[in-house]
């Protein structure tokens, strides 16, 4: 039963006490309160750990992206259904053939829409229109501090300088704006100065060297991106955190329980599919032949009967892998398999370090 664990909600510091209530309360209902609209996988970057970017004639090989017409068709069943936060994202969601009408629609409907975007393209009639329909926020993926790091990591010229524009014009016109960067190994050695961009500009900046594998058709080879150094540390960490603290993960709960989207948000991508992960390639639920209402309906039943993988049933370390079933997904290449190599690894961490309780043994 969905009740019997803590609404992931409750985590969310950030959330306004007000909106917290609001979520718990969509949460009992099963209200889709929250939801993505990934309107594209175009962009005019080529970022080598992105899962979505599909180049402009590799995307009828996958689907059809959705018209302005059909986006504001779900975007008003959305809104009656009960949707009230609304991310804007891509690909590079600007370069939705329709995107100016289908923003100034979506902000006219009166969501809470946050624009998530690489911000080189936020210039001229774009920003003439970000001011007039403003977002609460734009979200702008931050990739280095300088053109050549964009070059390497982005495959772009004057990636920064383009997007340090963007970000400088969403300031001037009083747009909040905060930063999200993937780390990897081709800007590992920027860290230091996004921090500092991020700082001297007051900007909040969220890091994470976290990569994953494309089942939708990106061809990201995440073997040469990751820094593998900085995740082992961490997945360590986290290990002797849960030994230490006690902190044990339920297997029995199931694998959408864990994901703030749990029976409150969904997105829809870009062809019409709408999922509780922008990472997988599953369920194909097409609000372009349902009505949103009804899609809701089956998101609900599929994260109902998803369960973990079968090995994850007996698995040694199973009360201490605190585990994503999508990245589980992303690494194995489907949905009902766990990664082998990864499982030995936690298994290998997990026998080293469970009999050690103590901090100074850790
Ligand atoms: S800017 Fe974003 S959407 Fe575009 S290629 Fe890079 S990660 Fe992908
Ligand atoms: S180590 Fe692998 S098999 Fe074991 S619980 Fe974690 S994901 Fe499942």
């Amino acid at each position: 039963m969905h009740n019997e664990f803590e609404p992931a909600c409750r985590r969310m510091e950030w959330l306004d006490p007000f909106y917290k209530a609001v979520w718990e309360k969509a949460f009992e209902k099963a209200i889709p309160i929250s939801g993505t609209f990934e309107l594209t996988p175009r962009c005019n970057f080529n970022c080598r750990m992105c899962y979505v970017h599909l180049k402009n004639d590799e995307i009828p090989h996958y689907g059809r992206e959705l018209t302005a017409k059909e986006w504001l068709r779900i975007a008003e069943e959305a809104k009656q259904a009960g949707t009230t936060w609304l991310c804007i994202t891509g690909g590079e969601p600007i370069l939705h053939p329709e995107f100016p009408e289908i923003w100034e629609k979506l902000s006219q409907m009166g969501f809470f829409l946050t624009l998530q975007s690489n911000a080189s393209l936020i210039s001229g009639k774009i920003a003439d229109l970000l001011e007039k329909y403003p977002p609460r926020r734009v979200k702008v993926t931050l990739y280095g501090a300088d053109d050549d790091i964009y070059e390497s990591v982005c495959g772009v010229k004057n990636g920064f300088s383009r997007v340090n524009d963007g970000i400088h014009t969403l300031m001037s016109l009083g747009i909040p704006v905060s930063l999200v960067s993937t780390i990897i190994r081709q800007n590992q050695e920027a860290v230091q100065k996004m921090a500092y961009y991020a700082y001297r500009h007051r900007l909040q900046w969220v890091p994470t060297t976290r990569v994953r594998a494309s089942l939708r058709g990106g061809d990201t080879d995440v073997t040469g991106l990751r820094v593998n150094e900085m995740q082992e540390k961490h997945r360590c960490k986290e290990i002797q955190r849960r030994i230490r603290e006690k902190d044990f993960f339920d297997p029995k709960r199931k694998p959408c329980t864990y994901c703030k989207d749990y029976r409150v948000g969904y997105w829809v991508l870009w062809d019409g599919n709408m999922r509780f992960c922008s990472f997988l390639d599953k369920p194909d639920i097409s609000v372009r032949e349902l009505s949103f209402q009804e899609a809701w309906k089956q998101l609900l039943v599929y994260e109902e009967a998803l369960e973990w993988p079968d090995q994850c049933k007996e698995c040694s370390a199973k009360n201490v892998c605190f585990k994503c079933i999508a990245t589980l997904a992303t690494e194995s290449g489907s949905i009902d398999r766990v990664p082998e190599k990864h499982c030995n690894a936690i298994r290998n961490l997990y026998e080293k370090n469970k009999g050690k309780v103590n901090e100074d043994e850790l």
